[in-house]
């Protein structure tokens, strides 16, 4: 019998070449009028642009958002906030730019407006994140999930090739965890698989040629359905894992992902054959793990827990965080079997069964 729950997110997405320019009629459509744009020291000048396009709907930028939205990077935010009288936020950035707009909304209320420049896929979940004392903190919360989410594939030519490969393999395992984490849900799965294929398909020709506008377009979309397939669906213990490393090593989150992806699909693939099967067919290789560390390869990607600043003495310490709380995962979990997970991740080796 063909039997399914589904419940979508609030997402209202604009999504085209030049969608930037829309801004301004767009905040006016909901409303909004004193925006504060959010973006990262890196991304001063598109921050500023995003800023003079909104003119007097702007009340400021805020150009302090990190990796892994520290909560010190919160609380400035915050203040900013509250002595500008901002009516909402604007995003202008990659995940730690939408996060940070994120935990905004959560703690404040204030409307966030994404405009993603990477292929996190962050604006299309619930998901918020904040690293707390070296321990990163998730939750889910319908109120993070931006107002508006404006895409616009020309702000992503500028995002470097040694960017670009591990962002769209951070995609990537947003799909594929929906994939190789248990039963699947059909909707969610029908996201994911298209998010494959997208990526698949478009991530090489991304890093060959940084002026491939279409190949980039192809790879936000892919990046779009594959944050809606987990906004909708679920994570396991590849997620994590990269939680682990990110918060206690601060380990970069996208290479962070690409490393293990391969590592984890292997683990989970003898419990999840369907799903391991139809993204087989997708990726149109004969096993996915494989296929993945393939394309990191291709992509120019990190493929090594230790070329990310990872130490192999930080190997225990981290099976034992990923482990310290029950995993929400097809195959069972534990510590020596974590351990053994990373061993190969952290030396590059090819993703193999782990018993
Ligand atoms: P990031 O946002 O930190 O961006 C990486 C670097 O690339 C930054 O220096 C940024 O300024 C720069 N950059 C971004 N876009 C650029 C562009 N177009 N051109 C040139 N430079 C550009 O990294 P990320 O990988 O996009 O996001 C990582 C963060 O997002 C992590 O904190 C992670 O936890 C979070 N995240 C959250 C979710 C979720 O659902 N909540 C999903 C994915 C990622």
């Amino acid at each position: 019998m063909f039997e399914f729950t589904y419940r979508a997110l609030p997402w209202n997405i604009v999504f085209g070449v030049d969608a930037l320019g829309q801004l301004p009629a767009e905040l006016d459509g909901l409303d909004l009028g004193r925006a504060l744009v959010l973006t990262t020291p890196n991304q001063a000048d598109v921050g500023r642009r995003t800023r003079d396009l909104l003119g007097t709907r702007s009340v400021g930028l805020f150009d302090r958002a990190m990796m892994h939205v520290p909560a010190e990077t919160v609380d400035g935010a915050m203040r900013v906030a509250g002595e500008s009288g901002a009516d909402c936020t604007v995003s202008v950035g990659g995940g730690s730019t939408t996060g940070l707009g994120k935990m905004l909304a959560l703690n404040l209320d204030l409307p966030n407006v994404a405009i993603p420049t990477t292929y996190a896929g962050s604006e299309m979940t619930n998901i918020w994140g904040t690293t707390v004392d070296g321990r990163k903190r998730t939750g889910r919360d319908d109120r993070v999930v931006p107002t508006l989410t404006l895409y616009d594939p020309v702000l992503t030519l500028g995002l470097p090739a040694k960017v670009a490969g591990p962002s769209g393999l951070n995609a990537m395992a947003q799909a594929v965890a929906n994939l190789t984490s248990g039963a699947l849900n059909p909707m969610v799965a029908d996201m994911a698989l298209a998010a494959v294929r997208a990526l698949t398909e478009s991530l090489p020709n991304v890093v060959k040629d940084g002026d491939d506008l279409s190949a980039r377009t192809q790879a936000l979309y892919g990046a779009c359905l594959a944050g809606g397939a987990i906004g909708t669906g679920t994570t396991s213990l590849h997620h994590r894992l990269c939680h682990t490393f990110g918060g206690a090593f601060r380990t970069p989150h996208a290479e962070t992902h690409t490393v293990l992806l391969p590592h984890c699909v292997a683990y989970n693939a003898a419990s999840t054959t369907e799903g391991t099967c139809r993204l087989a067919q997708a990726m149109q290789v004969d096993d996915p793990a494989v296929g993945l560390y393939e394309l990191a390869k291709q992509v120019n990607a990190p493929r090594a827990l230790k070329d990310i600043g990872v130490l192999e003495a930080d190997l225990d310490r981290a099976a034992a965080i990923a482990t310290e709380t029950p995993v929400d995962n097809p195959e069972p979990v534990s510590r020596e079997r974590v351990r053994k997970l990373l061993h190969n991740a952290f030396h590059g080796l090819a993703p193999a069964l782990i018993r």
